[in-house]
């Protein structure tokens, strides 16, 4: 493996190490940190981060957006508990690299963005890269993809107010909703909220975090 890779990796353990007592636990799923081993982050970031693809940390993605610090996906990968069977659903695409873990640990992967070119962006690496189990579509992620739903999983990586209603009601039971939840450029929350079979949540807080918003709005 690629020693920038392998560096990435042992940064992202040594932060799950330092925010144990937050998380609830010493390690992540190996499974998780062996596919991020494996999906070459350079390949998602424009030319002129390159040299810092590998730092665990977020990094400008143009349109005012970020690819997310790579302990941040591999955390909310690990919360999501993602099974080959499972279909997911992600809430801003963005670069595509948390799209393309997911998908090299579930059975399929459906995958919204409201900036199109970002989505295009997406789309054209997962051809490249035969990641053929993902759909993308340009949308706005408050209201979900109600076509494929339910869910065993639902993932959002921007950061919304509130947790959007249309979210909860795609979820199967059972199934994780993992989503930041606060106020834009303020304090936010990485939430875990789990349905019950009696149609209740129980909702577990677990880091503080800074995510760019979940805006409302037209596709653009
Ligand atoms: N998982 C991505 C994170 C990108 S940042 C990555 O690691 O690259 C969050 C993304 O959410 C941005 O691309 C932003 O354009 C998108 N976004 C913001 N509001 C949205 C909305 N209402 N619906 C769908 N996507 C949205």
């Amino acid at each position: 493996m690629h020693k920038h890779i392998q560096r990435m990796l042992s940064d992202i353990r040594k932060e799950v190490e330092y925010t144990r007592s937050m998380i609830g636990k010493d390690a992540l799923d190996p499974q998780i940190l062996e596919v991020m081993g494996r999906i070459p982050r350079d390949q998602f970031v424009p030319e002129a981060q390159r040299n810092h693809a590998y730092d665990n940390g977020p990094l400008p993605i143009g349109h005012g957006q970020t690819i997310s610090q790579p302990y941040i996906v591999a955390l909310m990968t690990d919360m999501l508990a993602p099974q080959p069977h499972h279909r997911v659903l992600e809430i801003g695409t963005g670069s595509g690299y948390q799209t393309a873990i997911l998908a090299s640990l579930c059975e399929r992967v459906y995958s919204v963005e409201l900036t199109r070119a970002l989505s295009e962006q997406a789309t054209e690496r997962f051809r490249q890269m035969s990641l053929d189990n993902i759909e993308t579509r340009v949308s706005d992620g408050y209201q979900g993809w109600p076509e494929h739903a339910p869910y065993d999983g639902i993932m959002v990586t921007a950061a919304a107010p509130y947790v959007p209603e249309a979210l909860l009601d795609q979820l199967k039971t059972g199934g994780r909703l993992i989503i930041p939840v606060g106020e834009p450029y303020s304090h936010q929350d990485l939430i875990l909220l789990e349905k019950e079979p009696d149609g209740s949540t129980r909702q577990k807080h677990l880091l503080a975090v800074a995510f760019v918003p979940l805006r409302h709005g037209e596709t653009s």
